[in-house]
């Protein structure tokens, strides 16, 4: 069985004057059903890391394998569908749109897969009583608190069963008892499977 996800020297400079070096020829292994953290200081290059694993941004030197297949080569096109059969992400900016329901909001990351609405409302609501919030489908993003929306997010990562779940600072946002409540979901999904 393949690496869930296998980076090779990676390095990524961001031009300007001087030019930023957010990632030194980083190597790393992650295999399926692992869970990994990655810690570091503001502007250590967690982010930076985190898009170029999930494809959103290509490295200027190295290679990304996902669930072994080499990235590198492929059009932006071909990208855009392997993120999609792939990935889920649960970004830091939470990318909802605050006037739409939950149910919504987590549908409608279904709909870059052409999945029917009939089908991508109930893989939502699936997702949405997943994550704990069955009582909140219809609840409009913008009146949910801060744990709740990060509750979204991630129904909205896993809604198509993603391989590999990526989560920025998923906790960065919340008080310490939404945060903990929120990695201990994090940790499920891991015992369910998810890498
Ligand atoms: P972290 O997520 O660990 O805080 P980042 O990956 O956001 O770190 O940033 C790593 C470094 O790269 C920082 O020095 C940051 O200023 C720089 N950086 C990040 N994104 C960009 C960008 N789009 N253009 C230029 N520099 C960037
Ligand atoms: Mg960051």
């Amino acid at each position: 069985m393949s690496a869930a996800l296998e980076i090779d020297q990676v390095v990524k400079e961001y031009a300007g004057e001087p030019p930023v070096r957010a990632l030194d020829s980083v190597s790393l292994t992650v295999e399926q059903g692992e869970m990994v953290g990655i810690v570091g200081p503001s502007g250590s290059g967690k982010s930076t890391l985190l898009h170029i694993i999930g494809t959103l941004d290509r490295p200027s030197s190295g290679t990304v394998r996902l669930a072994g297949v080499d990235t590198s080569d492929m059009s932006d096109r071909h990208l855009s569908a392997v993120r999609s059969q792939l990935l889920g992400f649960v970004f830091q900016q939470f990318f909802l749109l605050d006037g739409m329901s939950a149910l919504d909001n987590v549908a409608n990351g279904l709909l870059y897969r052409g999945v029917p609405q009939t089908a991508r409302r109930a893989a939502a609501r699936e997702a949405l009583v997943r994550v704990g919030l069955e009582h909140s489908l219809d609840h409009v993003h913008k009146k949910l608190c801060g744990g709740e929306r990060e509750r979204v997010a991630i129904a909205r990562a896993i809604v198509n069963h993603p391989a590999i779940m990526l989560a920025d600072e998923p906790t960065g946002n919340l008080d310490s008892k939404s945060g903990h409540s929120v990695m201990e979901l994090i940790n499920e999904l891991h015992a369910e499977g998810h890498t």
